[in-house]
């Protein structure tokens, strides 16, 4: 097992941050924690890393108990904190040479863990001249220094642009093919985008738990598709298991089945027996949006 949490609870002052969380995470998979500013996220992950204590609760990490056994913990959690603390006046080979000196880690895993991150073009330069999508590979491959099992990363695509986004992404699902990532974020499309599995947080409490295939599979889907010319929403009706057409815009519809297999063939199917022209078809996942907004507003 990953990791446990069981009824996990804490108060700040008088602000409750979280009440009785409870999760398992039992194999290698990329885990969205998923939830609204002050939810409670990064509470939960310093938690998890032994940062902060819990009022209540216990949690194991990798089988190690967060209270009794934090030092085997820590050994086992690479994590990322939300403000990635680097120093900037480092090189980044110097700054990863340093933190590998504190975990005694061998010189050879810095040069792995350089490549692995896709960090050795930047390697030769000092901190404060990366890009932040590079900072946060530099964060990344320190996270990775002690081959942890387990990888908690807070917010990590936070402030990137675009394309860092992407590459980011990319790297943390290859990551997660190895080892057990959590990977908290308030954007829906990242989960989308790399989670297996999604834990919805929202007030301090787990409103949600799914694998995201499962939710993917639901029965709610959405067709859109782009004729050249105007065709009747009456017409688009009798196509097989559709539930509601709506004109968005121009020749633009959305067409929802309530159906489990992929219905694109089926519009494709139709428009060529009634001659009709598709300029654009695709398919669009709304269970996760709905049901995060479901959850997570009043
Ligand atoms: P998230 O990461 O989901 O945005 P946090 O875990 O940072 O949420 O915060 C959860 C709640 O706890 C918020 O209401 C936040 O204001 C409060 N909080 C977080 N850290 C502290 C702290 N050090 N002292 C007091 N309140 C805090
Ligand atoms: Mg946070």
């Amino acid at each position: 097992m990953s990791i446990n949490v069981e009824n996990i609870s804490k108060t700040y002052d008088t602000q409750k941050a979280l009440n009785k969380v409870s999760f398992k995470i039992e194999t290698p998979e990329v885990v969205g924690f998923l939830g609204p500013n002050g939810a409670g996220k990064s509470t939960m992950m310093k938690i998890l890393t032994t940062y902060v204590s819990a009022n209540e609760g216990h949690a194991e990490v990798n089988g190690f108990n967060i209270l009794t056994q934090a030092k085997a913990v820590q050994k086992s959690v690479g994590y990322l904190p939300e403000h990635n603390p680097l120093y900037p006046e480092m090189y980044v080979r110097e700054y990863l040479q340093f933190n590998a000196n504190i975990y005694g880690v061998e010189k050879q895993r810095i040069e792995e863990v350089i490549t692995l991150t896709g960090l050795a073009p930047e390697a030769h330069k000092k901190i404060d001249q990366l890009s932040k999508g590079y900072r946060q590979r530099v964060g990344l491959a320190n996270a990775l220094l002690h081959n942890p099992d387990v990888l908690i990363l807070d917010e990590p695509t936070t402030g990137l642009d675009p394309n860092q986004l992407v590459d980011i992404r990319a790297l943390i699902k290859t990551i997660g093919k190895e080892k057990t990532v959590l990977l908290s974020t308030h954007i829906m499309q990242e989960v989308e985008a790399v989670c297996d599995r999604v834990i919805i947080i929202n007030k301090g409490e787990i409103v949600a738990d799914k694998n995201l295939q499962k939710l993917r599979e639901g029965n709610a889907q959405t067709v859109i598709v782009e004729f050249d010319y105007r065709v009747e929403e009456a017409f688009l009706r009798r196509l097989p298991k559709a539930t509601a057409v709506k004109n968005t815009y121009g020749f633009v519809y959305e067409i929802t089945f309530s159906a489990t297999k992929d219905m694109r063939s089926y519009v494709f199917d139709f428009a060529h027996d009634n001659q009709l022209k598709i300029l654009q078809l695709n398919q669009k996942n709304t269970s996760l949006e709905t049901l995060f907004r479901e959850l997570t507003t009043e």
